[in-house]
């Protein structure tokens, strides 16, 4: 009955990084509705599934509302005094016996932008490191680090409504319609309208029936595919001789260099290497070479691959030899799969950045953060820290023996799972935060009840870059607490408090003053609506196309990257002869650990699968709705059977968000040399009937 609503109150969507602006409907200081609000950006007023009917998990009665510490193998209940002071008894125990860099802490994608910033802070002067990192390591880093050294920014250079109004669209490695749904709404108006859309995915996704063009390569020969393209754009004289003059470093000499090294992918050649028919090649080269306008959406099928720098940046010499970047409607944007993956890098959550992407090798850099949070400048780390597979990989070492995990589940996250169990059972203490006893809750020595997204107040960073308010629309259950409270309080018990922050405002101030491309930003100014980094000063609109100007690289230039394709290093063999990729799927998020709790969510599906071509479904005698065992040289699992022409012969796709077929048993940790993410989406595995 919407006439007994107590309060509605405007926040931000806790799931995918498009940061859809909601309303919370509560009544008997329950969320009884979840509507858009209109009129204001990224959405307009529409909601994808998650958004409208996802808030359900708040209430579930699996929350966690007492701090847990386990005795003698069980979980008991503690009060939080009990719990704090064994926390900060063991991580100074810890650090006092094997020195800072034994510590190591996990932020969070779905804390708030306040409560990540107190958590790296504290990781940097309480542990004394800078070992932190989180889940963004496992989805874009390879896209951030090809940026970075490309143009000098690894956030999206548009924002979401310019995917309406372009007259070109790449989308690669990318499902659009399931993971960002309302990005999708903006490209379904576009295509409505004219606009040619390119979809290059290994996986059918809903975004073909939309398309002009599908390119379906083998999986892990994006390199080949994309050097193709260059090169066709390069013999029928689409580049664009200005822009390579002007804006990239070197210029033509360097232009030549990467002409030189794409002359052998030849249509044909390209077509031997990825499988797709060399027409369709030249004619996705015409297109987005012609095109006066055009965008390209990448995402984690180009990302997660031991090769995922490289797929980078072979797509960037495509946009800068055709100079489609650095002007309205042209650019690059990789849509996050979190609500507040963005913000939570740009907040300092890495291990050789500090807030605002300043490195923290740099002395200058460490005398002004250290001046800022008042730490003696000897306090702070020159040494960047490690990654979050290498905090797994130092564990199994015994170079790692504390660990302090917020609001991330790499029990199911983490590739090659059985190796993340070993390490994280191999600690000498393991502390986890989160609002469930998540399965890496489940081998912490304590848990602490941590408050939801629609308990707190702060802000998230979307996918563009647009800074939004986080609002608390009802109170946390039983004893559960605001995060970056409880580390507040935490670095307190362990001797080094840190200032009384009265509120989220004045801790977005603090992080204001530390991070440049939000300098002009305050809680008071996102009141009605967000704004989009970079925002220098107070009077400052924010930015909604970046590098019209001038690249964020040193010289201000854009960089070319020739690469060249390599064969995978883990392949089809007569023992493991199938290549499994893995993804998301619309009604699920991530680890499952809150979309599960949703019946509304649940309802639509609730299990795991695995998706087989009918050729190899036939050659194998496999029945749709069957089991079947899946093994990798790493492990194995069983799961259902949907037999659909969506994956190519001899490839299968699985999601990953359910525990009782954990897709990373099977994963590698094999890491991409330059960004060290893993290849979640190629893994060798063989399949048998069960
Ligand atoms: Fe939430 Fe993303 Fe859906 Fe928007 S598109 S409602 S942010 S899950």
């Amino acid at each position: 009955n919407l006439e007994r609503i107590e309060k509605k109150v405007r926040t931000t969507c806790p799931y995918c990084g498009v940061g859809c602006q909601i309303e919370l409907l509560v009544q008997n200081g329950k969320i009884v509705r979840s509507n858009g609000v209109e009129g204001v950006l990224p959405n307009d007023g529409r909601l994808c599934v998650k958004g409208r009917f996802g808030y359900e998990f708040v209430h579930s009665p699996e929350r966690l509302t007492t701090p847990l510490i386990r005795k003698n193998g069980k979980f008991v209940e503690a009060s939080w005094d009990e719990a704090l002071d064994l926390i900060a008894h063991k991580f100074n125990s810890i650090k006092a016996q094997y020195g800072p860099n034994s510590l190591a802490g996990y932020a969070s994608a779905k804390c708030t932008n306040e409560d990540n910033y107190i958590f790296q802070k504290f990781i940097r002067t309480v542990f004394g490191t800078n070992n932190i990192d989180y889940c963004t390591r496992l989805c874009h880093a390879s896209t951030v680090t090809a940026m970075l050294k490309s143009i000098g920014d690894g956030a999206a250079s548009n924002s979401i409504e310019d995917f309406e109004t372009t007259e070109c669209l790449i989308v690669t490695g990318n499902n659009m319609i399931e993971t960002h749904p309302i990005t999708a709404t903006y490209v379904k108006r576009g295509a409505a309208k004219g606009m040619k859309i390119i979809v290059i995915d290994p996986k059918w996704t809903p975004l073909v029936n939309y398309s002009t063009l599908w390119l379906q390569p083998r999986l892990g020969t994006d390199v080949a595919l994309l050097n193709g393209m260059v090169r066709e754009v390069i013999v029928n004289n689409w580049i664009d001789h200005d822009f390579i003059e002007n804006r990239v470093e070197g210029g033509m000499q360097t232009f030549l260099e990467l002409k030189s090294l794409v002359d052998k992918y030849t249509p044909e050649y390209t077509e031997k290497i990825t499988g797709v028919p060399a027409e369709k090649i030249k004619e996705a080269a015409r297109i987005y070479g012609t095109a006066k306008t055009a965008m390209v959406a990448t995402g984690m099928g180009m990302s997660q691959q031991v090769t995922g720098t490289h797929n980078v940046f072979s797509l960037l010499n495509l946009i800068l030899v055709t100079g489609k970047i650095g002007k309205e409607r042209c650019g690059i944007d990789p849509p996050r799969g979190q609500n507040n993956v963005q913000g939570a890098t740009d907040v300092g959550c890495h291990p050789a950045m500090y807030p605002g992407y300043i490195p923290v090798a740099n002395e200058e850099n460490r005398r002004y953060v250290a001046q800022v949070w008042g730490v003696p400048f000897e306090n702070l780390s020159e040494k960047p820290g490690l990654t979050t597979v290498e905090i797994v990989q130092a564990a199994n070492q015994g170079k790692i023996k504390g660990l302090y995990i917020m609001g991330e589940n790499p029990m199911i996250s983490d590739p090659n799972l059985n190796h993340t169990e070993q390490a994280l059972k191999s600690l000498e203490f393991l502390v986890v935060q989160d609002i469930f006893l998540t399965e890496t809750a489940q081998l912490a020595h304590v848990v602490l009840p941590a408050a939801s997204w629609a308990e707190k107040n702060g802000t998230f960073v979307n996918s563009d870059r647009r800074v939004l308010r986080v609002r608390k629309a009802i109170d946390s259950p039983g004893e559960a607490r605001d995060d970056w409270r409880i580390i507040h309080e935490l670095a307190a018990r362990m001797g080094k408090p840190m200032p009384n922050y009265s509120d989220e405002a004045e801790i977005f101030e603090e992080l204001a003053k530390v991070t440049p491309i939000m300098a002009g930003i305050s809680h008071s100014r996102l009141e009605n609506h967000g704004i989009q980094w970079p925002c220098p000063s107070p009077d400052h609109p924010g930015t909604s196309t970046l590098y019209l100007d001038k690249f964020n690289t040193p010289s201000g230039k854009a960089k070319l990257f020739p690469v060249e394709h390599v064969d995978q290093s883990e392949r089809a063999t007569p023992e493991f002869p199938y290549i499994l990729n893995s993804g998301r799927i619309l009604y699920h998020y991530h680890t499952g650990t809150m979309s599960r709790k949703n019946k509304a969510l649940t309802e639509f599906i609730n299990h795991p699968y695995v998706i087989i071509h009918p050729n190899d479904a036939q050659k194998l005698g496999i029945k749709h709705g069957g089991i079947v065992k899946l093994t990798s040289k790493r492990g194995s699992l069983q799961t259902q059977v949907r037999i659909a022409d969506e994956v190519l012969e001899g490839e299968l796709f699985m999601p990953w968000h359910f525990s009782e077929a954990q897709v990373n048993r099977l994963t590698r940790d094999e890491l991409d040399p330059y960004s060290r993410i893993a290849p979640f989406k190629l893994s060798a595995v063989r399949v048998e009937v069960v």
